[in-house]
């Protein structure tokens, strides 16, 4: 049996849910605390598309205005996950900082990508990044958006399986339809 290892990064700010949603997804649990401050690797044996992967899952552990690029994310990783939330008007206004040091880092190729708006289950009384915003600034990096919510198990699957659908795509495993 052949199983494809592929390697994926959460990226963004601290505190929009990036471990949720890594745990969310590995564990199928949501931790009431999570240290905010750890990065983690979880693997994870997953079916997709008749294919047996190994997804090496990179929790980093967010990134700051000015902080470095983490050193796991800056080479060898398949695809990437952006992670803002709703609520959080400066989580979404790095998103930009953080994809142009994955430019930096990988050239001119499409980026497998997936951006995320987390935390949807607040957009009834928080909501401080409209639906729209989070579409159009993944439009410009011809990359995938989703709204999830780590909290109520939405759509969080989905991040995963769009992520690996970029991932083959970029490696001409599938074509795109
Ligand atoms: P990280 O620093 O990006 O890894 O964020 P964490 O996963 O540690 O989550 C930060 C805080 O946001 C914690 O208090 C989580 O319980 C909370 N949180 C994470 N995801 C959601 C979500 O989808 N909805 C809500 N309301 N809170 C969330
Ligand atoms: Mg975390």
């Amino acid at each position: 049996m052949v199983v494809l290892t592929r390697k994926i990064a959460v990226m963004g700010y601290p505190c929009v849910g990036k471990s949720s949603i890594t745990l969310r997804f590995v564990k199928g649990t949501f931790p009431d605390a999570y240290d905010t401050t750890v990065e983690d690797m979880y693997n994870k044996n997953y079916k997709y598309q008749n294919r047996d992967y190994i997804l090496r899952i990179t929790d980093t552990a967010g990134q700051q205005e000015y902080s470095l690029f983490p050193r796991s994310c800056s080479f060898d990783i398949d695809g990437f996950i952006l992670v803002y939330a709703i609520d959080d008007r400066r989580s979404f206004e790095v998103m930009q900082t953080i994809y142009d040091k994955i430019r930096d880092n990988v050239g001119d190729m499409r980026i497998p990508l997936v951006l995320v708006g987390n935390k949807s289950d607040l957009q009834y009384n928080s909501r401080s990044v409209t639906k729209e915003e989070g579409q159009s600034l993944a439009a410009q990096w011809q990359a995938h958006f989703l709204e999830t919510s780590a909290k109520d198990n939405n759509a969080i699957q989905q991040i995963f399986e769009k992520v690996l659908f970029e991932i083959e795509v970029s490696k001409g495993n599938i074509v795109r339809p």
